[in-house]
């Protein structure tokens, strides 16, 4: 017997982890954080609805907080076997998990400052410390792409590209179910990208499986070919160079600040880029392009064919113009920049970190361009600029909004509807049946009905913390 319960990322997009049991073991999917509203979050990830002493085996299907962000948590509770990831997403978790545990260092530190008069109430105590982070690290064990590993008696596990970010993966278990005795492959999709994506490669296309659980982020959507996404990326820097003031680019530090710095290379190498410096101010996305140099083994032939210019020496990630700012004070310098130039600072949605500096001082100039390359979430400021707001708060001052905000989504990291049924139609063998996660409950129920209809694919969408027999 074989049952899933899906513990996170069920109806919703953030917190990823799904409990197997087979053979008397358990093996968790990813463990990710939840993020939603304050009180709801703080539970959610604090209390897991399994105890991590129980677990047998873990496998990481990538290095998103949201598949992730949980993971020293996990270890704290004390899980103590392996996490199986690939040697990037290792990389890369020792960066985020630390930024990331910082963060809730942070927040619980403002938290208690803000008590005031309830002083008798307890601490708030981060979800994790940075310490907490560096521990979990001790369990990381990395495969390469396609290697089988046996993680438990009778259970294999592969990591196959799954094309949308750095080192992510979908997982094939290959699992001898000894009770029932029968040979079951379940295929969970991790966050599955979209062909064409800079630096990475196309997803994999997998042969099959018997259960699949797959990612329904964009389940009701078409995203537009990302060939013109680049045109009006150039077109957009054109005009916001014309018009002589700064073009600010929230990006997020890890995997979009990368796709945006490679595409304004490739622009400033066949001459498509207007003369102005560019500037990445943000010490993680310094961090974490270097993980991104140290894994070439992750990178598609277009990437690689750029890099062996002249004589193989061209960095993807730097060029003459480009200038990494890791201080305080080489960010504040920025202010003082005189005519234009591109600044990518975080974080993406502009609700915290080095961007908000970049605003306040050049939102109220009509040359201003705010180019934003990434997904808003609601009551963001992020999210504000693109609905056009007159006025906007930063660090709890009015200014007025006299910036020009242009809005690319080309560099989206995860496959639209029809990506995701491609995927699963390119399968010589169709799952019997698949569960619908990481989705809101539309994108989800949508996919889902199309799935059945178009793929054959009996599927569902579970709810949280629902267990099913497989
Ligand atoms: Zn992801
Ligand atoms: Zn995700």
């Amino acid at each position: 017997m074989i049952t899933i319960q899906f513990c996170g990322a069920a109806g919703t997009v953030t917190g990823s982890q799904h409990l197997i049991e087979v053979n008397g073991k358990r093996i968790l999917l990813d463990c990710g954080m939840f993020q939603g509203r304050r009180a709801e979050s703080r539970t959610r990830n604090r209390e897991f609805p399994f105890d991590p002493k129980t677990i047998d085996a873990m496998v990481l299907s990538h290095a998103h907080i949201d598949h992730s962000g949980n993971i020293p948590n996990l270890v704290k509770q004390g899980y103590r076997s392996e996490i199986l990831c690939t040697f990037a997403t290792r990389d890369l978790c020792a960066a985020m998990l630390i930024d990331s545990a910082h963060i809730q260092e942070n927040d619980a530190l403002f938290l208690n400052k803000k008590k005031g008069r309830h002083r008798d109430e307890p601490d708030v105590v981060p979800l994790y410390t940075q310490e907490d982070a560096l521990r979990s690290l001790d369990s990381f064990s990395s495969i390469g792409y396609d290697r089988p590993r046996l993680i438990a008696p009778g259970v294999t596990a592969t990591l196959s590209d799954a094309g949308h970010m750095l080192g992510s993966a979908f997982v094939t278990l290959d699992i001898e179910d000894f009770e029932d005795k029968r040979h079951v492959r379940l295929l969970f999709s991790g966050d599955i990208g979209r062909p064409g994506l800079p630096i990475l490669r196309d997803p994999k296309q997998p042969d099959g499986c018997d259960v699949l659980i797959m990612e329904s982020t964009y389940g009701d959507r078409k995203h537009p070919v990302y060939e013109d996404d680049i045109r009006h990326f150039e077109q957009i820097i054109g005009d916001a160079y014309r018009r002589g003031g700064k073009i600010l680019i929230p990006a997020f530090a890890v995997g979009r600040t990368q796709q945006v710095v490679y595409t304004l290379h490739q622009l400033a190498r066949t001459g498509d880029l207007p003369n102005v410096p560019v500037y990445v101010d943000s010490p993680l996305a310094s961090d974490v392009t270097n993980v991104f140099r140290l894994h070439p083994e992750c990178y598609d032939d277009e990437i690689r064919a750029f890099m062996s210019q002249n004589g193989g020496r061209v960095d993807p990630f730097g060029f003459s113009r480009l200038h990494y700012t890791r201080n305080v004070e080489d960010s504040k310098q920025l202010n003082f920049l005189q005519g234009s130039a591109i600044i990518i600072s975080a974080s993406g949605m502009m609700e915290a970190g080095r961007i908000l500096h970049h605003l306040k001082n050049n939102i109220e100039d009509p040359n201003t361009t705010v180019l934003v390359v990434g997904w808003q979430a609601e009551h963001t400021l992020g999210r504000r600029l693109v609905d056009g707001a007159p006025q906007v708060r930063i660090f709890g001052d009015m200014y007025e909004n006299r910036a020009r905000t242009e809005v690319l989504n080309g560099f989206s990291g995860h496959a639209d509807a029809d990506g995701l049924l491609a995927w699963v139609g390119g399968m010589a063998q169709r799952p019997k049946q698949a569960f619908l996660v990481h989705g809101e409950p539309e994108p989800a129920a949508v996919l889902a009905a199309r799935m059945s209809a178009e793929q054959g694919v009996p599927t569902t969408v579970p709810v949280w913390k629902q267990k099913v027999t497989v």
